[in-house]
C-alpha cells in the first residue's frame, strides 16, 4: 500500500449477526489530507463504515489498513490502543462522559492515556478548541447538563485535541445551526489542515458537500445492489 494511502478497505465482507445487514466493499482507499464525506439515506450503513474503518466493527473478510496498519489483524487491546494513538472519533451518540465537565472530557484522551502527557500546552489547546466551537463558557459545566448540539460541539474538541492522523465524524453537525454547524465544520477542516490529517465526515447536510475533496455514497457498497 503506497504511504500516501491513510485509509484502505480491501475486499471486505461485513454482514450484522442479526438483523442481515451487509457491505461489500471491493476497495475503498482515502488519501493522506484527503477529505472525504459520506452520504446515504438512514439506515444504509455510513456509521457501520466508520466502525470498519476505525476497527470497532471487524469484517468477515478481508483487510482494514488504516496508517499502514492492518487494524483488522490486531486483538482488542492493540486495536483499542491503535485509535488512542491514531483517531479523533466524534460518535453520533457524542459518548460524553455524563458527570464529567466539559473540560475534563475534552481533556480524558490525556487522562486514559499514559503515552499523552497533559501539559499547560494542551490545556491551552483545548481552551481555544472550545472557543472556536463556542462552548468555552461551559467548560466547568458537567456534560449532562448541556444542551445536544452543546454536547456535539464538546465532542469535536475532544477528537481534535490530541491532533489525530485521522479524524471520522459521525454527522457531527446533525444537532446544530446553520451558524455553528458551519463553525464546526471550519474547526474540523483547519485541524486537518494544521496537522495534515485526514477526514471522513458522515453527514446529511447536502449544503456542506461542496466543502469535500470527494462524496462517497455507501450505497455503492450494498451487498446486494446490482441484484433484483
Ligand atoms: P446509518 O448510519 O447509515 O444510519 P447504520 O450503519 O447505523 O446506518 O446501520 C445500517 C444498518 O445496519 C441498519 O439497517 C441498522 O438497523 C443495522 N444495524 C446497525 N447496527 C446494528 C447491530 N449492532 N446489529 C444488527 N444490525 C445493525
Ligand atoms: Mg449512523
Amino acid at each position: 500500500m503506497p504511504v500516501e494511502t491513510m485509509v484502505q478497505l480491501s475486499e471486505i465482507e461485513f454482514r450484522y449477526p442479526v438483523g442481515g445487514f451487509a457491505l461489500r466493499i471491493p476497495l475503498l482507499e482515502v488519501a493522506r489530507g484527503e477529505s472525504v464525506a459520506v452520504i446515504g439515506p438512514s439506515g444504509s450503513g455510513k456509521t457501520t463504515l466508520l466502525q470498519l474503518i476505525a476497527g470497532i466493527s471487524l469484517p468477515a473478510s478481508g483487510t482494514v489498513t488504516t496508517n499502514g496498519t492492518a487494524v483488522n489483524l490486531l486483538d482488542d487491546a492493540a486495536r483499542r490502543e491503535f485509535r488512542i494513538q491514531n483517531l479523533g472519533l466524534v460518535f453520533q451518540e457524542f459518548e460524553l462522559l455524563e458527570y464529567l465537565s466539559v473540560l475534563d472530557n475534552v481533556l480524558l484522551p490525556y487522562r486514559i492515556h499514559p503515552r499523552l502527557t497533559l501539559d499547560s500546552g494542551v490545556r491551552a489547546r483545548a481552551l481555544a478548541l472550545a472557543e472556536c466551537v463556542g462552548v468555552s463558557s461551559k467548560l466547568d459545566r458537567k456534560a449532562r447538563k448541556l444542551s445536544q448540539g452543546e454536547k456535539q460541539r464538546a465532542a469535536v474538541c475532544r477528537a481534535l485535541i490530541a491532533e489525530p492522523r485521522l479524524l471520522l465524524a459521525d454527522e457531527p453537525t446533525g444537532n446544530l445551526d446553520p451558524d455553528n454547524k458551519q463553525r464546526v465544520l471550519d474547526i474540523l477542516f483547519e485541524q486537518a489542515s494544521d496537522s495534515h490529517s485526514t477526514l471522513i465526515v458522515v453527514t446529511h447536510d447536502r449544503d456542506l458537500l461542496d466543502r469535500f475533496e470527494r462524496v462517497i455514497d455507501v450505497k455503492e457498497f450494498h451487498a446486494d445492489r446490482g441484484k433484483s
